[in-house]
């Protein structure tokens, strides 16, 4: 190939891995530089990172994809084609899994790359009917998890209020043949609370404006916004968002997976519930023993709510503003104060719709899982929250950044395990490579007995009085000595750190930075708890699907066992989906926010370079140049850099490697710059490849 190589453009590296210096000023300068000429998408090695550009580019025509489409990844300039295809050619191939870790900071770009990454696959494999069919509902998947997983926040108009993870299975021809899905932490309270310029799930929006009046007439739903609590008048549309015509793809999308009309109907009946929920008022009147008790002061909205589930309103009033409590042998009805009352409401509505979210993932899985037991080819697209530090951080925060953590754990190791795998195939010296092993702050957190959520686990089952304090205490006197970890009492003995911690706060050094948690609200989430009343009128409703989300509320069933915590179930399947992510060959997407106005052509180093940190990448050039920045095969090698030795070529005669060997011996490079694997040259240093860059040049 002639003139100059995309990849070797010493002002703007396309591969951070020549970077020379190495510094977080340069990498970010590279960074921008490289936006600033709409090359938005840069690599470490086989990682790429993606600036979010704020406006469409050119990027992704048909034209596009036929040429990332089975060409050398170093002819063209990077690209999450390159990506896609080096791992779908992998799977394809060589028989290997493979998976794509998407991971960013709200707004970064991250479940456009799933997209992005899904239509490639789906444009490059077979076009056969069977197949396009299979395609067609692992893609139209989308709006409709996007409708109910999705809301606008002051990060992103369309925010994936979810992580997710999606198993994509393909036959050995490497066609598609279905797939799984996975969700993770829905942001539930959302449901009852969002912040002012925020939105509520989309599905509400689209729902109310995209509804013919018989389906708003047979949900009992009135069109205007403003008439439902959860919702707020202001944001009910959205510039350049069309909610009705949404609504419409997402049921075309149902159709499309295979939902039937009647569980359309159930899950918009529940969906109207939940909102219905949110204008139920409750106020406090006295009993006739004197004590002050709840009622329900809207009973149009509770009639309603019923005949949509066909219960009986007495019921669901009493199960909303009493309690039922068992002492010895005896049941005592017992009333709620108002604030009991709302709590317990809300508690329901966050608590029917989380469980309708996972209904609706099972319900996609079971239509696109595969149902032959032909062997498989599995890619893995994982799409999921990157590290958050907020100036409020609670327990969301905790359990997102401690699965950013076990991200970053993983990362090093598979990458590491790579990187060793390939100078053991190539028959190259390795040398260990020092890094930061994070595997002590992942103890710090999910350590089973003295780990932070093993403690609050701990706090949440014992009996009597139990609040955030004397978890907070405990943390303290068993975490004092913890690197780690950093408390008022910790700060008082040990060092004077650079900010000192507020009321209620505890401290964890994370691999990205400190986080200072507030442990406000962490047993409450944790414990995430129903009242039983609620669960069993929602099991005694006769509506097939919200029964079927209650199951614990059949009285036959009901034990006295608490169920799992938050914590403990989202440990599980992390660590579920590590050991998932460790058995394949993993393939990065690294997504960067250049700014915090969704502005096009905007690029904030500041902001940036806090990004970087937290994606670790300093460390992930790091590693991928600690042995040799720079491996080719001998012959593209041989081919672009022969003309640095006329005398020899263009008579040379021999093998690609014996030709790199008599090549590079005339330059007079220092011994280990060079290691000459079985199918590879190595180069240590990226100055040493511009050096061979500059001579080509002067030619
Ligand atoms: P995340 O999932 O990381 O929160 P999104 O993927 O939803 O972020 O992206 C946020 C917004 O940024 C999108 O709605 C879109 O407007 C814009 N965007 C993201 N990636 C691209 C891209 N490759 N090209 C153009 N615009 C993009
Ligand atoms: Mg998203």
């Amino acid at each position: 190939m002639e003139g100059s190589s995309p990849m070797l453009d010493a002002e703007a590296v396309a591969d951070l891995v020549l970077l020379d210096p190495l510094t977080e000023e340069s990498l970010v300068q590279t960074l921008q530089e490289r936006f600033r000429r709409h090359d938005i998408y840069t690599y470490i090695g086989n990682v790429v990172i993606s600036v979010n550009p704020y406006q469409a580019l050119p990027l992704y025509t048909p034209e596009k994809v036929e040429e990332y489409h089975n060409c050398s990844f170093f002819a063209v300039k990077p690209h999450i084609y390159a990506i896609a295809d080096d791992a779908y050619r992998s799977l394809r191939d060589r028989d290997s899994d493979q998976c794509i870790l998407i991971t960013g900071e709200s707004g970064a770009g991250k479940t456009e790359a799933s997209k992005l990454v899904m239509s490639y696959m789906a444009a490059v494999s077979s076009k056969g009917e069977e197949v396009n069919k299979v395609k067609e509902q692992l893609l139209q998947s989308n709006p409709v998890l996007e409708a109910f997983g999705n809301a606008k926040t002051v990060r992103n108009d369309n925010s994936s209020r979810f992580g997710k993870y999606m198993d994509i299975e393909f036959d050995f021809k490497g066609e598609p043949l279905g797939g799984v899905i996975s969700n993770y932490l829905l942001e539930k309270s959302r449901i009852v609370r969002h912040v002012k310029g925020e939105r509520n799930f989309h599905i509400f929006y689209q729902l109310l404006a995209g509804a013919s009046p018989q389906l708003l007439q047979q949900l009992k739903l009135r069109q205007d916004c403003g008439h439902y609590g959860y919702l707020d008048r202001e944001s009910s549309s959205l510039p350049g968002v069309d909610d009705a015509a949404n609504f419409h793809a997402m049921q075309d999308a149902m159709r499309v997976i295979g939902f039937s009309p009647d569980e359309v109907t159930e899950l918009l009946e529940v969906t109207a519930v939940v909102l219905k929920l949110g204008n139920i008022q409750l106020s406090s009147s006295f009993q006739a023993n004197g004590m002050e008790a709840c009622s329900i002061t809207e009973p149009q909205e509770l009639r309603e709510i019923c005949e949509l589930i066909r219960l009986d309103p007495s019921m669901l009033e009493q199960a909303l503003c009493t309690r039922t409590v068992k002492a010895r042998d005896e049941t005592v009805l017992t009333s709620l104060t108002v604030p009991q009352g709302y709590y317990g409401r809300d508690a329901l509505a966050k608590n029917i719709y989380s469980r309708l979210f996972d209904w609706l993932v099972n319900r996609i899985n079971t239509s696109i899982q595969v149902k032959s037991d032909e062997q498989r080819k599995v890619m893995g697209v994982l799409d999921i929250y990157g590290f958050e530090i907020f100036q409020d951080n609670g327990f969301e925060q905790f359990i997102i950044n401690y699965c950013n953590e076990k991200l970053q754990q993983i990362f090093i190791l598979m990458t590491l395990k790579e990187e060793q795998e390939e100078y053991v195939r190539e028959g190259i010296q390795w040398t260990p490579v020092e890094f930061f092993d994070n595997s002590i702050i992942c103890n710090l957190i999910e350590n089973s007995t003295s780990g932070i959520l093993a403690l609050l686990d701990e706090e949440c089952l014992r009996p009597g009085v139990v609040n955030e304090d004397t978890f907070l205490t405990k943390l303290n006197q068993l975490l004092a000595k913890h690197k780690h970890y950093e408390s008022k009492e910790t700060q008082n003995a040990r060092y004077i750190t650079d900010t000192s911690l507020p009321a209620r706060c505890f401290r964890i050094h994370h691999y990205a930075g400190k986080v200072t948690y507030n442990v406000t609200g962490f047993i409450e989430k944790n414990n995430d708890l129903l009242f039983r009343d609620l669960s069993q009128a929602m099991w005694a409703a006769q509506h097939a699907l919200l029964r079927s989300l209650f199951p614990e509320g059949d009285p036959q069933k009901a034990s006295l066992k608490l169920p799992p915590t938050a914590g403990f179930q989202f440990k599980s399947s992390v660590a579920m989906l590590m050991k998932n992510l460790y058995s394949k060959n993993p393939n990065y997407i690294r997504c960067i926010k250049p700014n915090d106005t969704k502005s096009a052509m905007v690029f904030t180093p500041e902001l940036v370079l806090a990004q970087v940190r937290y994606l670790g990448l300093m460390e992930n050039v790091r590693v991928r140049r600690a042995g040799y920045a720079f491996r080719q095969l001998y012959g593209p090698f041989l081919q672009r850099y022969k003309m640095l030795n006329r005398r020899t070529w263009p008579r040379w005669d021999g093998g690609d490697r014996e030709g790199t060997e008599v090549l590079l011996a005339g330059l007079a490079f220092p011994a280990e710059e060079l290691a000459f694997g079985h199918t590879k040259i190595f180069i240590r240093s990226p100055r040493t490849l511009f050096d061979l860059e500059r001579q080509r040049q002067e030619r």
